[in-house]
């Protein structure tokens, strides 16, 4: 029926089959591109298409990865929690704009939607506190600061990483530093070197400083390039000199205009940068590592040996139980800072106009292909849970 010189099957999948695999096998299940024709599933729908930027076909499809390699690696608790995470995604719609919920968010920090949702929470939180302390302190400027350690090997990730922050929490008491500095916000970012395998870990730390103290001719408490330098490598107790960056913020002065609020957003976007931890070839997602062994101890052991995934379980295993984003004592949402009676220190909701609609998405796997399709609408404004819309199923 097929001739299979036609497919490319040596080309896509060359990474799940090894050559002795038997044809058949080959040909069955649900990476066949043969037999699982559209015909053969009930779900020919309306397909997600991409909400404002976000795609989130190609975000569950880095998700289902990773839960491979979080599998393949024996992990298989936080691999179930990313298969489950968002199979069903809610689009709401209004008037003015759109609203996706997913059910089951496993807001784990290998996931892409939880990531994006925390650095939403996040960023949220944030703007609000430091809109707050640059509404009450005149004169304020933020400085962004990089601080970085040497890369590392994936075995080694946990604990550089346990180091950084003890190290920027050191930094942030040395006297120079309080004096200078009124408040931070710090985030904590990796990449990975896709040739090198190496880890990079690196802090970036939005500070606030006294513009007029601060910058004034024979200041005191300025502290040049070399010296931030000098100072994070005390508080690393670093041997040799690490590279560090200070600038100052264009646009994150008091009080906080659209452009503080888009400088403040950088510093807090992302943990590990998007395609650190998945590459896609021929329009499929893979997770790194999946392939290349590298030195790993399994659970439990102290000794090194070569592993597939590491990668994935040795981020998995580093952000465990670490505040990735964390601010000054002034910075957090306590109770010394109470922004209900600011009305201009709450962040504003976007204004999403009347509620139309939701449409119900469900990731339905076609052959290679896969994708959210749509199962049903609801009427009900998920807002106003009383209020019966009615129900509508099918696309
Ligand atoms: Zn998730």
């Amino acid at each position: 029926m097929f001739d299979i010189s036609h497919f490319d099957v040596g080309q896509a999948e060359t990474t799940d089959w090894t050559p002795t695999t038997p044809l058949h096998q080959r040909l069955s299940g649900d990476d066949c591109p043969y037999f699982c024709e559209e015909t053969t599933l009930p779900d020919r729908g309306k397909r997600l298409k991409k909400v404002g930027q976000r795609n989130y076909k190609r975000m569950h499809c880095e998700k289902l990865a990773l839960a491979d390699s979080l599998e393949a690696a024996g992990r298989d608790d936080v691999a179930n929690l990313l298969r489950n995470c968002c199979s069903q995604l809610f689009v709401d719609r209004y008037t003015k704009g759109v609203r996706v919920r997913g059910l089951n968010e496993c807001k784990h920090p290998l996931c892409p939607t939880a990531q994006l949702a925390r650095a939403r929470r996040q960023y949220g939180a944030t703007v609000v506190a430091v809109e707050k302390l640059l509404s009450t302190t005149a004169d304020m400027q933020g400085l962004l600061l990089t601080l970085t350690v040497q890369s590392c090997p994936a075995h080694e990730l946990n604990y550089r990483l346990g180091e950084i922050i003890r190290a920027f929490g050191r930094l942030m008491s040395f006297t120079k530093v309080k004096q200078a500095v009124k408040a931070y916000v710090r985030s904590v970012e990796f990449t990975r070197n896709a040739i090198t395998s190496l880890w990079h870990v690196h802090i970036h730390a939005c500070l606030f400083v006294s513009k007029a103290e601060y910058f004034r001719r024979s200041s005191k408490i300025y502290i040049s390039q070399e010296q931030w330098a000098a100072l994070w490598r005390k508080a690393l107790r670093a041997t040799y000199d690490p590279v560090v960056d200070i600038r100052a913020l264009n646009g994150l002065v008091s009080p906080l205009d659209e452009r503080g609020r888009d400088a403040l957003c950088e510093v807090i976007k992302y943990q590990v940068k998007p395609g650190s931890l998945v590459y896609w070839e021929s329009g499929r997602a893979y997770a790194v590592g999946r392939q290349v062994p590298e030195l790993y101890r399994k659970p439990g052991s102290d000794k090194l040996e070569p592993m597939l995934n590491v990668p994935v379980i040795a981020f998995c295993d580093a952000v465990k139980g670490r505040r990735l984003v964390a601010t000054s004592r002034n910075l957090q949402g306590d109770e010394t800072l109470d922004f209900t009676d600011d009305p201009k220190g709450e962040v504003k909701a976007i204004d999403l106009g009347e509620f139309i609609c939701t449409e119900i998405y469900q990731w339905h796997t076609r052959g290679r292909d896969a994708d959210f399709f749509l199962v049903g609408r609801t009427f009900n404004d998920p807002d106003q849970p009383g209020k019966q819309g009615g129900f509508a199923m099918g696309p």
